[in-house]
């Protein structure tokens, strides 16, 4: 099934090269300048990064007709990962803790929007190894990637009619970040208790009370100019009155608070506020009153995004510090070398790959259009689990450098703390399984 010829092979190349420079424009021109003239500290040039090369393993047994493994991927997604692997090394890497200092970060486009919108048109599985490449180097430009893509894009592409999609899909996947906002002060895990609301009439007008029921800790939202925002038209309905719009930034969408944060610094986090804002009815994202639906879906399949970006993040940290383990020496011998080391790094490894496997597996049912729901949060809690653990023995294995912000280790270890808070915490995620799994026994 995934053999092409030597033809077609050629042409999917060009294309998925052609493709990912259109996914990934903005960020390439202005950091690869400050790339090609940043030299790095003495300590981090031992970081070097090492990817795991699977495909130099012998094998040891003749092929036999089965089912592909989860590592099986199609031409175009392979493509992807080494052109995003390649960007996210040579052009985000070198501007990684400018953007964490200055607490923002330069732009990035979209994946799986089609091309008659101007997008790139590829699977979800390519959206998901983009945000796990991006994270291996930066969790915060890969969160950046992972909600502008699986959760605006993909809102507006599933849900949007023709007029919607045409309206503001091209400008997300060539100019104009998007954000998806659904907390507020008063709601994160009851999401569907909402407070803000609007009028639907010939214009919806949204009345919030200002910063008090507004969306708050919406990411992307400093730099963003398309809003997908859930808003209650008949709150006597309950959840069944939320709805979604598309919002231009330009309709009186304001940053009320940009928020300070533990990690993910350069990825924005405000509190918004919408003051009089008025919406035409033709911005209603799907049907009025089912906003809690699409929510719900998406943020379902938004999910394995953030495992894959807690994946990432935890295979850019083992890198960094175990790469740097076989070359510090001490004892006469490289710290690595020492068997306690190593079975550490051993352990931690299979950690890594089985939320990467659970994360693949997630994301694969759900292009099959099969049950994925428990798989998605069943990856995103053991991943979350697994960045942290393995982000804070990154540190450790690098001993007090790895304390220092000299080699990024520590911003890893930051950066993973969100995995277990956004898109549903993870007690929210172990109810999910919970529920979905008593039905198997009840
Ligand atoms: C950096 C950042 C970025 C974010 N980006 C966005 C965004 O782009 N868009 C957006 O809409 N939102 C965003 N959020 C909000 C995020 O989704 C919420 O923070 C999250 O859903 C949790 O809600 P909460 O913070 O109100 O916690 P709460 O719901 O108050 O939960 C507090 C604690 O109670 C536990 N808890 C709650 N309910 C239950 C239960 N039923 N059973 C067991 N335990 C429970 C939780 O697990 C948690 O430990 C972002 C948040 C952060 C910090």
């Amino acid at each position: 099934m995934l053999s092409r010829s030597r033809q077609s092979l050629k042409a999917a190349r060009a294309l998925t090269a052609s493709r990912v420079a259109v996914a990934l424009p903005a960020i390439g021109t202005r950091s690869a300048r400050i790339a090609s003239t940043s030299t790095p500290a003495p300590a981090a040039r031992l970081f070097s990064s090492s990817a795991i090369r699977r495909d130099q393993e012998e094998s040891t047994r003749p092929e036999i007709d089965t089912p592909p493994s989860l590592y099986t991927f199609t031409e175009e997604e392979e493509m992807l990962r080494e052109s995003v692997r390649k960007f996210a090394q040579e052009v985000v890497g070198p501007r990684v803790y400018a953007m964490d200092e200055a607490e923002e970060m330069d732009k990035l486009m979209g994946i799986e929007t089609a091309a008659e919108h101007e997008g790139s048109e590829m699977s979800f599985m390519a959206a998901i190894i983009a945000v796990e490449e991006l994270a291996k180097v930066d969790p915060s430009i890969s969160v950046m990637c992972d909600v502008h893509n699986t959760l605006v894009n993909s809102t507006l592409r599933l849900y949007g009619n023709d007029d919607v999609k045409a309206r503001f899909l091209p400008r997300l996947a060539t100019n104009t970040l998007g954000s998806f906002c659904l907390s507020e002060p008063a709601s994160g895990s009851d999401a569907f208790a909402l407070q803000t609301t609007a009028k639907l009439d010939e214009r919806v007008e949204r009345h919030a009370d200002h910063n008090l029921v507004a969306p708050r800790w919406i990411t992307n939202s400093a730099e963003a100019g398309i809003f997908l925002v859930f808003a209650n038209v008949d709150p006597s309905k309950g959840y069944k009155g939320i709805t979604c719009f598309a919002l231009d930034k330009e309709m009186g969408v304001t940053i009320a608070k940009k928020e300070k944060k533990l990690g993910i610094k350069a990825s924005s986090t405000c509190l918004l506020s919408f003051d009089d804002v008025k919406v035409p009815k033709e911005n209603v994202v799907g049907e009025v009153g089912k906003g809690y639906k699409i929510a719900i879906d998406i943020l379902n399949e938004g999910r394995i995004g953030i495992a894959a970006q807690m994946i990432g993040l935890a295979q850019g940290a083992f890198d960094k510090s175990v790469s740097y383990a076989y070359q510090r020496k001490q004892f006469g011998k490289a710290v690595g070398d020492n068997q306690g080391m190593a079975f550490q790094f051993a352990d931690v490894l299979t950690e890594i790959e089985a939320a990467r496997l659970l994360t693949y597996n997630a994301a694969r049912l759900k292009e099959q259009g099969k049950p994925f729901v428990r798989e998605a949060a069943m990856a995103k809690y053991y991943a979350s689990n697994v960045a942290q653990r393995a982000s804070g023995m990154a540190i450790e294995w690098a001993g007090g450098v790895g304390f220092t912000r000299e080699v990024g280790l520590e911003k890893y270890w930051r950066d993973s703390k969100i995995g277990a808070i956004y898109e549903g915490t993870s007690n929210i995620q172990l109810e999910t399984i919970a529920k979905l799994l008593k039905k198997d026994y009840v």
